[in-house]
């Protein structure tokens, strides 16, 4: 990983001055086996695919985008598309992706609120998880087939409620739902060894308790997450039932499930 970032600054340093750029080499097969390799479909994303990180940002200029002075691009499964100040963050993934997605990710950054971005986030959460599901590697865990519509619900809720209680400042990270998951609600993992952060949601809470309730468990979640990705403690202290009020849930440790 340092000898790609090493790389990736030596690249860095040859495009244009305005912006920081580098190109990270694959750890993951996902979005090369997700590129179609025969067909009709090849043809058009062997001519029309951007190469690194410069060819995407150009390409997405001329889509419309504003007011944006970097891209990166990442590998890491957590960020799909995130925009902070005048950098945009993309997982490399999307280089493969078509002018739909690629529209989509425009409209996101330009949109910043509203109808236009929630449209925007279920096209490009929709081809993450095309690129995942072909591609990731294997968790210990994993969504039940007949889940999977249910987890990508949760997923685009998750980044509805980043945006509106949390101000964006969450990961996308990956919510499944779990049938293992009895005495618990819902549970947030944060990335350790190979494995990125995640949310898992019990599916018998969800049966039980209905959509409103998980969405309670999902907010208790992102709130772990938060403590987490801004290093602080996993845990029910004061931060926690202090954040817990800003982003509207009542700071229960727990919930009884009945
Ligand atoms: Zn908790």
């Amino acid at each position: 990983m340092l000898s790609s970032l090493i790389q990736g600054a030596g690249r860095a340093a040859k495009v244009a001055q305005e912006a920081v750029q580098l190109v990270f080499g694959w750890d993951e097969p996902a979005a090369a086996s997700a590129t179609p390799t025969s067909g009709a479909d090849a043809v058009r994303v062997a001519r029309a695919a951007p190469a690194d990180a410069s060819a995407l940002l150009a390409r997405l200029r001329a889509m419309g985008l504003r007011n944006v002075d970097a891209l990166l691009l990442t590998t890491n499964r957590r960020t799909m598309v995130s925009i902070k100040g005048r950098m945009l963050r993309v997982h490399e993934g999307y280089l493969a992706a078509g002018d739909d997605v690629l529209t989509a990710i425009v409209a996101f950054v330009m949109a910043r609120r509203g109808a236009g971005r929630t449209a925007a986030m279920h096209v490009i959460i929709g081809y993450a998880r095309g690129l995942t599901e072909h591609s990731a590697p294997a968790r210990v865990a994993r969504t039940h087939p007949a889940d999977e519509a249910l987890a990508e619900r949760l997923e685009i809720a998750h980044a509805e409620l980043n945006e509106a209680r949390f101000g964006g400042e969450l990961q996308g990270i990956p919510v499944r739902v779990s049938r293992r998951m009895k005495s618990r609600l819902g549970h947030y993992s944060p990335a350790r060894g190979g494995e990125g952060a995640e949310i898992a949601i019990s599916q018998q809470h969800l049966k039980k308790h209905g959509w409103a309730s998980a969405m309670e468990t999902l907010l208790h979640e992102m709130v772990h997450q938060w403590q987490a990705e801004t290093g602080r403690p996993l845990d029910h202290g004061a931060q926690f039932r202090k954040k817990a009020r800003e982003v509207g849930i009542r700071p229960r440790a727990t919930r009884v499930v009945d």
